[in-house]
């Protein structure tokens, strides 16, 4: 699959959805697409990234996103070192830059940051050697989250995306999450609506190219997908809902508010999920309606397809 996939990819980072062109998004769903058949293999492990490393720099908590960025990179071949930066000098006061400065002496060729400033990922793209990869930035953005979600949505929808209304609920205000996947969705020609409380959807939303609800029974009519967020408090300053019990009972998806949505409809979630704020058990771990197990499955795929797609125009390939 070297540059088999007929189009030159030419990205050496991925820093925001808004970068890549459609042509470059369906190069990367098709690279993830292609290492999900991988997946069913019994041997894994390919080796187009023998002899590099990827460091894994992580300034804040993360299961899914580091985990799979490990299992990616190893299956490709790659030496993975995963940075604790609680152990680290950045503890001891070591500025952003002093620590891109101490990596890139050592050489990583990729890159995996999650920082809590929206920009940081950017920021040491432009003083490092390697590909730098946007694992989350504060509130900006989470892109490798997007590709993973379309990649889902293809996996279940078919490749065509084309008018799937899909309903993103909650927490729009502190995800970085729901801006990548707006972006990513709105490419692949999707019907967006946000749903939540005044609180909790930023002023300028409209201008998104979506369609913005304050109520879940009116938002999700004809919806074929609903995607929770988390309710992320530790981004509050003060309190943007009156209770979690309050929350749950007008935002929070049980089954009866997934019954305002089409016959059909299916469920996601990025994780990590408040049972019980913004999801109910019953509905997150009902395998009818729920995608979020595929949601991690995909999450190894595809990035496996970013680090494949992000070498090969690193090294002139593609
Ligand atoms: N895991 C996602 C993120 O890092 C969503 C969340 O934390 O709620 O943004």
């Amino acid at each position: 699959m070297a540059s088999s996939y007929g189009y030159p990819f030419e990205q050496q980072h991925c820093l925001s959805i808004s970068q890549f062109s459609r042509p470059d998004i369906e190069t990367l769903l098709t690279l993830g697409n292609h290492y999900l058949d991988l997946d069913v293999q019994k041997s894994k492990e390919r080796s187009m990234l023998a002899g590099k490393t990827l460091v894994n720099l992580f300034f804040e908590n993360s299961t899914r996103t580091e985990k799979s960025f490990e299992i990616a990179g190893r299956r490709l071949g790659a030496d993975v070192i995963n940075m604790s930066v609680v152990g680290s000098s950045v503890k001891k006061g070591e500025t952003l830059l002093d620590t891109a400065a101490t990596l890139n002496a050592m050489n990583p060729d990729i890159l995996v940051v999650r920082h809590g400033a929206s920009g940081a990922p950017a920021l040491l793209a432009q003083k490092v050697s390697g590909s730098v990869i946007n694992a989350g930035d504060g509130v900006h953005e989470h892109p490798t989250q997007a590709l993973l979600d379309a990649l889902t949505l293809r996996r279940h929808f078919g490749e065509d995306l084309g008018g799937l209304r899909i309903a993103i609920c909650g927490d729009i205000k502190h995800s970085r999450v729901a801006r990548s996947d707006i972006q990513l969705l709105n490419v692949l020609g999707c019907d967006i609506r946000l749903i939540g409380p005044p609180t909790l959807i930023p002023a300028d939303a409209d201008k998104w190219g979506v369609d913005v609800f304050h109520d879940m029974e009116t938002g999700l009519e004809g919806c074929d997908v609903v995607m929770m967020l988390r309710l992320q408090m530790e981004r509050m300053s003060g309190a943007f809902v009156p209770s979690k019990r309050e929350y749950f009972h007008f935002y929070g998806l049980d089954r009866s508010k997934l019954g305002f949505a089409k016959q059909g409809a299916m469920v996601m979630h990025p994780g990590p999920m408040n049972r019980g704020v913004e999801i109910s058990s019953d509905v997150a771990d009902d395998p009818k309606v729920s995608l979020i197990t595929s949601q991690v499955e995909s999450g190894v795929a595809m990035r496996m397809g970013i680090l494949h797609a992000l070498s090969d125009a690193r090294d002139g390939v593609a």
